[in-house]
């Protein structure tokens, strides 16, 4: 778990957003988000918003709306930190795997595989088009990163936990225990468990998690209820 242990709150927040969002900047890295006075970190998957005062930084401000019934609530369960804990520990393990080298990006089209042509017609107007990569033929990188296995095994990040009517992927879960931990909550409180996930932690900060299709690929792993000691 100490992957996600974090020393500060810039650490955390990361771990809600997503720095290579393709596009869209609210999903790339935290922001005040001018429509609720919180500060907020997403990657449209995972949404942490905290009030300001709990924080230290100071964070560019962006107007995002709600999510879709974003104050409905279907259930009132008080989570603990061992069992969620306990779950985690009992969901399917894989080898953990660290980045050695990174992928290769053509740096020609930043890995996009696409470029823009631009000619100057006889009337001197510049033209622009697009077009697939000349360097790299549109494959946008020319090697894989490389993983190497580090002897230990970790709570598969894909599988899935069943919490009420809702299933989470353990990689979501994992974000909701390290923001506990970093803020010193032993439990939390789940106020919504339909489509999306909606945990309280404490007046100040509260977490969503999308819930995902159960699928048949992952073995479905419910929360323990006997870890209240
Ligand atoms: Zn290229």
């Amino acid at each position: 778990m100490s992957k996600f242990q974090f020393k500060n709150e810039a650490e955390l927040l990361a771990t809600f957003s997503n720095p290579n969002y393709p596009g869209l900047e609210q999903y790339r890295h935290p922001f005040l988000n001018e429509r609720t006075g919180q500060v907020w970190a997403t990657d449209g998957y995972v949404l942490i918003s905290i009030d300001p005062h709990r924080l230290s930084g100071d964070y560019p401000k962006l107007k995002l709306g709600e999510p879709v019934g974003f104050a409905k609530r279907t259930c009132d369960l008080t989570v603990t930190m061992s069992m969620l804990a306990e779950t985690l520990a009992s969901v399917p393990k894989i080898k953990e795997q660290i980045e050695v080298h990174p992928a290769e990006e053509c740096e020609e089209c930043d890995g996009t595989g696409e470029v823009m042509w631009e000619y100057t017609d006889g009337g001197l107007k510049v033209h622009q088009m697009e077009a697939v990569c000349p360097v790299c033929d549109g494959r946008g990188i020319f090697a894989k990163a490389v993983y190497k296995e580090t002897g230990r095994t970790i709570p598969d990040p894909k599988a899935k936990i069943e919490v009420g009517n809702a299933i989470l992927l353990v990689r979501d879960v994992q974000k909701l225990v390290s923001a506990m931990a970093f803020f010193g909550a032993d439990s939390v409180h789940l106020v919504r468990d339909e489509g999306q996930t909606t945990w309280i932690i404490d007046e100040d900060i509260f977490i969503i998690l999308m819930s995902v299709p159960d699928g048949n690929s992952n073995p479905v792993t419910k929360l323990k209820k006997g870890g209240e000691s």
